[in-house]
């Protein structure tokens, strides 16, 4: 049998084939054992700067993990694009599969460098990208959620009592910025932010919020901290104030039209977490397989035990149909068709609901061991515990998906799209 809930090697092009192997052998040899020494150290490092030596994102830099989506000549890799999120969607499983707070750092990069590829003047991405080569240390961040909420962007509740918070002010030669973003991935230690910002409070969230360039060292940006989390606790969730937050002209990368013009960030994106959640579930499914085989109970390895078995192809059996729907989705992202929408929201929500119980089982077929730290299954639990929040919660991604599939109807909810 092939790997369970990974797509075959002899289904793969050359460049996912060798991607994929690349990053194995980087989770293998530096991820995987850094996070097993570790376990005890995610709970009590004080310093979130401290957190991940930085070795980690060098040699992932060596690997050409860091710079994907950066065009190649500022010296990135840039994948085909003909199979792109198929490709992305391979790579965040593998490195899931390592550790899914390390993923979330590198996702936010590929994500936002795609963003900056797509939107960003050249000038800017001459600018953006030689920084962001030279330093492997070198992180961004996405900047859309606000105290007052995010569920009604994600919708969208597109109405204008409903918009961003955060305001944007055209001055003379500059924009003026002034709000504040939380629970934003990356966020305490970022060197540049894609802020969001309403620009016309007389719309909705659609035609009213437009999207800005903010590097770490503008006057008017703060980080206010660092937010302690259940899972994923390698990536640094970050709170960021703008005061009087001026950037030039020039740094505005969507006007009145950001929500639309992200669709390159959140579409991908949608997949790239399913992906993620998926590489923790086949840890999970992995580490309790091996344990399955050696523990003893009754005088015979536990998973001669019916009880025990039925877990195990459950656990199998889910990773199976998350990796399928991911791939459909995947693929329908990369051809552009009109169900890719409702696709990646179904797999966003199948996947945080499916994995989720894969780490249940891997929890209770440990024993008390999965209740352990030393033994990293409860890890699992938490890590895919956040996966029923990040980009949307499930109730609300599944309305998204009702929208998708009645336009005429559930479609028209809270305004025009
Ligand atoms: C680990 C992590 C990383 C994140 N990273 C980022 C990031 O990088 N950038 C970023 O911008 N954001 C980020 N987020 C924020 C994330 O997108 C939001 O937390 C999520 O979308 C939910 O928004 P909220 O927390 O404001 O909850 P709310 O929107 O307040 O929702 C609260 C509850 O109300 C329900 N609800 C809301 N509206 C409706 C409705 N109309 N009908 C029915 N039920 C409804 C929701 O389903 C939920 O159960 C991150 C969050 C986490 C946990």
């Amino acid at each position: 049998m092939d790997r369970v809930g990974q797509i075959p090697d002899r289904h793969l092009s050359d460049e996912q084939r060798m991607m994929r192997e690349t990053c194995q052998r980087y989770v293998d040899a530096v991820l995987r054992p850094f996070i097993a020494d570790n376990r005890e150290r995610e709970w009590t490092f004080t310093d979130p700067a401290h957190r991940l030596p930085p070795g980690i994102l060098e040699e992932a830099d060596k690997a050409g993990i860091r710079t994907l989506g950066v065009p190649e000549e500022y010296g990135g890799i840039s994948l085909d694009p003909a199979t792109e999120a198929q490709t992305f969607s391979i790579i965040a499983t593998e490195i899931s599969r390592g550790d899914t707070g390390l993923a979330d750092k590198l996702v936010q990069n590929w994500k936002i460098a795609i963003l900056l590829r797509e939107l960003a003047p050249k000038h800017l991405q001459d600018e953006l990208f030689t920084a962001y080569m030279a330093d492997p240390q070198y992180l961004m961040a996405h900047c859309l959620t606000e105290p007052r909420g995010a569920s009604d962007r994600w919708l969208p509740y597109n109405v204008p009592e409903a918009a961003m918070a955060t305001r944007a002010v055209h001055e003379d030669g500059y924009w003026r910025i002034d709000g504040r973003k939380q629970f934003i991935s990356n966020g305490y230690d970022a060197s540049l932010y894609i802020v969001y910002a309403n620009t016309d409070p007389s719309v909705g969230i659609i035609d009213g919020t437009s999207s800005f360039i903010v590097p770490r060292d503008t006057p008017g940006l703060e980080v206010t901290r660092c937010n302690e989390t259940v899972g994923g606790r390698y990536m640094n969730n970050g709170e960021i104030v703008f005061e009087d937050c001026r950037v030039p002209d020039d740094h505005l990368l969507a006007h009145n039209n950001a929500m639309r013009a992200a669709r390159t960030y959140f579409r991908p994106g949608k997949i790239i977490v399913a992906a993620k959640n998926l590489g923790v579930g086949i840890a999970a499914f992995d580490d309790t397989a091996t344990f399955v085989q050696e523990r003893v109970q009754g005088g015979k390895v536990i998973i001669k035990h019916q009880a025990v078995a039925i877990r195990i192809a459950a656990m199998a059996m889910k990773l199976e149909a998350v990796s399928a729907l991911l791939q459909r989705a995947a693929i329908a992202v990369d051809h552009d068709e009109p169900d890719a929408g409702a696709l990646c929201d179904m797999v966003k929500v199948f996947a945080s609901q499916e994995i989720l119980q894969v780490c249940q089982h891997a929890v209770e077929l440990h024993g008390g061991y999965g209740a352990m730290l030393e033994m990293g299954i409860e890890k699992y639990l938490r890590d895919a515990s956040v996966y029923l929040h990040v980009d949307a919660t499930s109730d609300v991604a599944s309305f998204k998906i009702v929208k998708e599939l009645f336009p005429a109807t559930a479609g028209t909810y809270a305004g025009s799209e």
